[in-house]
Parts: structure tokens; C-alpha cells; sequence
């Protein structure tokens, strides 16, 4: 069984709100999200919005994350910003989010190189993994969710892995409003926690934070959030709603109180 940890809950406000818009829905948030001690909160605006909400944000109600970020720590590549730029700025950073897999063809040669420069630049890499629907209705979730651990964590070390957090979003949940079964949700998770005891250790497995993220609502949340061996929910678009997300981390802390 898994040891009681914090819940993680992370808004992904993905290409949404401008810099002036994300600060007042920041200050909104801030009004309507109280401080639990058994959740920890992220929110991942526009990356022109990190600096100035960074300045905004009480980091004991909020924290940052990059929704993306360039893996070589500085040079000539033209457009990009570095985990060593945002050093200090964040303390999270999505890698391998489907939309990057998909719609910029990130392969896990990329997802790994992003992991090992968030980790080397002391920030916590949110390792985003999961299977299309096609790869669902061909029975291969499982061989999805191996093969893209497996890619994305080479070359990190049994120390490195306290850094990073696995988001289980299966693509076809994200966006669509078709949200996975408590029993996908839990098989997947088993098969990513089988996976890292065999590459960490018994330890490991139990200790890494495992997260569901796909289609999450103050309707659904609730169920992911009870589901044996997930530690939080990454959220997209009902993240971008105040009372939703305030719902959300609301149901978070009162999970954690009946855990
Ligand atoms: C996401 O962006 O990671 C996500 C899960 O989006 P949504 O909640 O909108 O499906």
C-alpha cells in the first residue's frame, strides 16, 4: 500500500489567458483557494506569466510550473527558454505532455533529455505518460505506458527519481470530456508502479507521486482522487475555472482528511 502522502493538484492553463488576465484570475484563486497542509497546489500559466505571478503568489498557497521548456541549458537556439532560465522560478515543469507527443512530435529521446535538465536545474519534472485510444482499443496501454517510462526516465538515478512525478493522462481523455474508468485509472497506475519497482525498487514504487490527469471536473475529481495509488490529478481546462479548481483542491483536502 502506498505511504499517505500530500495530494498534488496542477492547473494546466495550457495557451490560454493573456499575462494581465492570468494575473487577475491569480488573485481570484487567491481569494477563493484556502492553505491546506495536505495539498500542494501548482498552477502552470502562459510562461510570459511566470515571472509576474511569481512575484504575485504566496508560495505556501501556490507554486509554479513551466508547461514546456527547451532541454540544453543555454545557446544558439532561437525562441526557446531553458530549465536553467527558469531556475528559481518554478518548481515544476510538465515534460512529455501529450500535446507536446502529438502536435509537436516530441519523441522520448526530447522527454528525456527534458527530464535530466529539469532535474539537473532543481526543478521537478512532471513526466507525462499515456496511450491513444487506438494503442487503448489494440490492448497495448500497457506496453505504452512501459515504453514511455522507460524512455523518459534513462539515465535517472535511483536519487534523482524523489525529483519526479508521473501524470498518467491516457490521450484519449484529454479534452474530450471522456473521462477513464476508476478501473483504467487503477490498472494503469499498477502497471506504472510495477514498472518503477522493477527498474527503483519496492521503495521507490511506493514513495514516487502518481498522478491522473484526462477530462477532470469537481464532478469527476473525486473518484480519481480516492482511487488506490494516485496522488493528485493534473487539470486542463477546468483549471481555468475558478470554482472548479477551488472544488477540485477543495475535494483534494478532504480526501487527504479521510485517508
Ligand atoms: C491536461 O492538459 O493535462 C489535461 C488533462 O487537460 P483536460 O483536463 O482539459 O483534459
Amino acid at each position: 500500500m502506498s505511504p499517505i502522502k500530500k495530494k498534488l493538484i496542477i492547473g494546466n492553463w495550457k495557451m490560454n489567458l493573456t499575462v494581465h488576465e492570468a494575473s487577475i484570475f491569480v488573485h481570484t484563486l487567491s481569494q477563493s483557494i484556502a492553505v491546506h497542509r495536505d495539498v500542494e497546489v501548482v498552477l502552470a500559466p502562459t510562461l510570459l506569466a511566470l515571472q509576474p505571478i511569481s512575484l504575485q503568489i504566496d508560495r505556501r498557497q501556490f507554486k509554479l510550473a513551466a508547461q514546456n521548456f527547451y532541454w540544453r541549458d543555454q545557446g544558439a537556439f532561437t525562441g526557446e527558454v531553458s530549465a536553467a532560465q527558469l531556475r528559481g522560478l518554478v518548481e515544476y515543469a510538465l515534460v512529455g505532455h501529450s500535446e507536446r507527443r502529438h502536435v509537436f512530435h516530441e519523441h522520448d529521446k526530447d522527454i528525456r533529455s527534458k527530464v535530466q535538465a529539469a532535474v539537473r536545474n532543481g526543478i521537478r519534472p512532471v513526466l507525462c505518460i499515456g496511450e491513444t485510444a487506438h494503442e487503448r482499443s489494440s490492448g497495448e496501454t500497457a506496453d505504452v505506458l512501459h515504453d514511455q517510462l522507460l524512455g523518459g526516465l534513462a539515465n535517472v538515478t535511483s536519487e534523482e527519481l524523489g525529483q519526479v512525478v508521473i501524470a498518467y493522462e491516457p490521450v484519449w481523455a484529454i479534452g474530450t470530456g471522456n473521462n477513464a474508468t476508476p478501473d483504467d485509472v487503477k490498472k494503469a497506475v499498477r502497471a506504472i508502479r510495477r514498472q518503477i519497482e522493477h527498474l527503483y525498487g519496492q521503495k521507490a514504487a511506493n514513495e514516487i507521486r502518481v498522478l491522473y490527469g484526462g477530462s477532470v471536473t469537481p464532478e469527476s475529481a473525486a473518484t480519481y482522487l480516492a482511487t488506490d495509488g494516485i496522488d493528485g490529478l493534473l487539470v486542463g481546462g477546468a483549471s481555468l475555472s475558478g470554482p472548479s479548481f477551488t472544488a477540485i483542491v477543495g475535494l483534494a483536502h478532504h480526501e487527504g482528511e479521510a485517508a
